[in-house]
């Protein structure tokens, strides 16, 4: 089910390798997931309903901590009903619960001990707590502009935290360090950007939602970094296209920051754009990346979808936090991305537009 992006070299069924040994290429879907009704297990709670699509081997332990079927809230947004996926409401209060559980189960099958990550808050904490929860150690390098309440709760979840200074990329090249140094077999990179197997977690996001609208949304708005969470929302799409329960994408909308916005420029204005994309510092904390992994296939999932990228400006970040949290949605700077796009959006996009809020605001201490 998984194999390089690039030489099409199969995921070893032994170890742990972040990325292609042979070419260096990160690992991911091979093929289409198979979504069959007939195939899910309802005895199993939130996103273990489609444990047949995360390609674990056979007996492998769920690591579970109730993840998935969170809320879809519908709210007015100048005049329109938007639905809101709220994603903050999982266990360690974002989105990224739906892949770290996948992500654990699978290193748990493999023997894996040692899990390190390299994150700017929300995909750390979720591996750390994930990582307790199947007993496993876990080693988290976060940049040191990562907001206090994220590096309290990994260490919380009994993490070691290794803050690194500089940009949020140095925290990577950081991890990557320190798996050359470390002779273990049983420690592995586990990386949220780089390795595949969170992406079937984050494709339960697609099925829940066509569940709980009964049809496909028309547009889907979500906050952008490395794109995993759109990417692996399109696996979801596709595979309920391809087995009858929709008939097309929705529209994808991919917000990024203006002060680090690579995939809006790319979209934007080709190649050319990336000559001055930043790695400035930006409320949104969690979607500042400058080179996402997997930014060629996200853009070619927003561009089938007859998508968009679009950034928006630190005042409208703020803003955009208030406006949801006067709705009763708390959410992070990060996830507030989403309403600027709704204003420009709602009256211009196809209908029900679903916006995802990604992470919860009790994590964010600073506005
Ligand atoms: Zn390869």
């Amino acid at each position: 089910m998984f194999a390089c992006t690039n030489c099409r070299l199969p995921y070893p069924e032994i170890g742990a390798p972040y990325r292609c040994p042979r070419c260096s290429a990160p690992f991911g879907l091979q093929g289409e997931i198979q979504v069959k009704r007939e195939e899910l297990d309802n005895e199993q709670p939130g996103i273990w309903r489609y444990r047949n699509t995360f390609g674990l081997p056979q007996g492998a332990k769920p690591v579970s901590l109730g993840e998935g079927d969170t809320p879809l809230v519908w709210a007015d947004v100048l005049g329109t009903q938007v639905a809101f996926k709220c994603e903050y409401l999982n266990p360690t209060g974002s989105f990224k619960d739906r892949g770290s559980a996948v992500l654990t189960a699978h290193l748990f099958s493999r023997g894996v001990k040692t899990l390190l990550e390299d994150s700017s808050g929300n995909a750390g904490a979720s591996l750390a707590a994930y990582a307790a929860r199947a007993g496993l150690q876990a080693r988290i390098f976060v940049p040191d502009s990562a907001s206090g309440p994220k590096r309290n709760q990994i260490q919380a979840y009994g993490a070691e935290v290794i803050r690194i200074m500089g940009p949020r990329s140095n925290a990577g090249e950081a991890v990557v360090r320190a798996l050359q140094k470390d002779d273990s077999q049983v420690t592995a990179y586990a990386s949220h950007a780089y390795l595949p197997f969170n992406l079937p977690g984050y494709a339960t996001l697609a099925y829940e939602l066509v569940e709980q609208l009964g049809e496909s949304p028309g547009t889907l708005v979500l906050p952008v970094g490395q794109g995993g969470l759109l990417l692996g929302a399109t696996y979801g799409f596709q595979a309920l296209i391809k087995s009858g329960a929709i008939s097309h994408l929705p529209r994808l909308i991919g917000v990024q920051s203006s002060a680090c916005a690579p995939l809006w420029a790319l979209h934007a204005y080709g190649p050319a754009g990336l000559g001055w994309v930043a790695e400035a510092t930006t409320l949104a904390e969690g979607i500042r990346v400058r080179s996402p992994v997997r930014g060629d296939a996200v853009l070619e999932a927003v561009s089938r979808s007859q998508g968009t990228m679009m950034a928006v400006d630190e005042e409208k970040i703020l803003d955009g936090r208030n406006q949801l949290a006067l709705r009763g949605f708390y959410v992070e700077p990060t996830s507030a991305v989403v309403w600027e796009a709704l204003v420009q959006l709602v009256g211009r996009t196809p209908e029900p537009i679903v916006a995802v809020l990604t992470g919860s605001g009790l994590k964010y201490g600073q506005v």
